[in-house]
């Protein structure tokens, strides 16, 4: 069994929330509007972004860097706080060189490497993705699932293949998510986060997160129970999700997500952006998963994935 890990947050605040935005779908004007609301409850979170839009036809309708408008509104974010996150180069997959242009072009229009990433699902390029997320039978039971869907698909950890980027990401990327789990409090069902794990090198640390991939899976994990036991447990919530998925419709954002966030603002919360946190619960020291660790963490992802079926 995992134990519960009890953090002592800065300021006496009582527990922690952020969010890691993937951008699949969403469009210039619906995140204008959650993250005009996400700002004015006080929330500072993680937005990922595409830093090009690719050569090939984009597996998603989501906007990239190069589109009308965006860098300006992505730095309005960043000067209020935000922090900007990786997707990828783009939405398809990437080359090695590719990818190298995609994070020099992040740096060139955010000052910085990106410090936190999550994998767009159609890269073939990611890292440990597919069957790799998972070691030994556990791999094996995965492919049965998932009916060798994921199998030797994706390379980006590959040395030598053209997809491969590993050395890169370690030398320039801090955190990649991997497991999701259902609770809100993504530190309970991950106590170990951010961790490295040796059998997967080129990411320096990974961390969890706790599913909410569109409005209502979110709406359904921030209920109000589930914020009161988030702040009674000292907990801290990464929610992965996807601000494109029906977050805004018919010109406003979603009512029951305002009313819930704008009850989780108020109370003594820590809400700052992916990577502060997880900088704070790393705290200068690395946290290397053991063998059973990471068993208990991959045997907990796939019960999951049998009764949810997502990524
Ligand atoms: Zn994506």
């Amino acid at each position: 069994m995992l134990s519960s890990r009890m953090a002592q947050w800065p300021d006496n605040k009582r527990f922690a929330f952020t969010v890691f935005d993937d951008p699949d779908s969403q469009s210039l004007e619906a995140g204008e509007a959650v993250y005009g609301f996400l700002a004015d409850c006080g929330l500072r979170t993680t937005k990922g972004v595409w830093p090009v839009r690719g050569p090939l036809k984009a597996s998603d309708n989501g906007i990239t860097c190069a589109d009308d408008g965006c860098v300006p509104w992505l730095h309005s974010l960043q000067r209020a706080g935000f922090e900007i996150g990786f997707h990828n180069a783009t939405s398809h997959t990437s080359t090695r060189e590719e990818t190298v242009c995609g994070l020099e072009r992040f740096a060139e229009l955010f000052g910085n490497n990106p410090r936190a990433m999550a994998h767009h699902y159609h890269c073939n390029e990611n890292l440990y993705w597919g069957e790799h997320r998972l070691t030994g039978v556990h791999r094996a039971f995965y492919n049965l699932l998932t009916r060798f869907q994921h199998h030797n698909r994706y390379f980006g950890h590959c040395e030598g293949h053209p997809y491969f980027w590993g050395d890169v990401c370690r030398e320039k990327i801090t955190y990649v998510r991997n497991f999701v789990f259902p609770g809100i409090n993504t530190l309970r069902e991950c106590p170990f986060m951010p961790y490295h794990d040796p059998r997967r090198p080129y990411v320096n640390f990974w961390y969890a997160s706790s599913e909410g991939a569109n409005v209502r899976s979110m709406n359904d994990r921030i209920t109000e129970a589930a914020q009161d036991r988030l702040e009674e447990e000292g907990g801290a919530c990464v929610m992965y999700t996807h601000f494109g998925h029906g977050y805004h419709e018919g010109g406003a954002v979603n009512a029951r997500f305002r009313e819930l966030i704008l009850r989780i603002s108020r109370k003594n919360g820590w809400f700052v952006p992916v990577s502060t946190l997880l900088d704070y619960l790393r705290s200068g020291s690395t946290t290397c998963i053991s063998d059973a660790q990471r068993r208990t963490l991959e045997r907990r992802w796939l019960a999951h994935k049998i009764r949810f079926g997502t990524a």
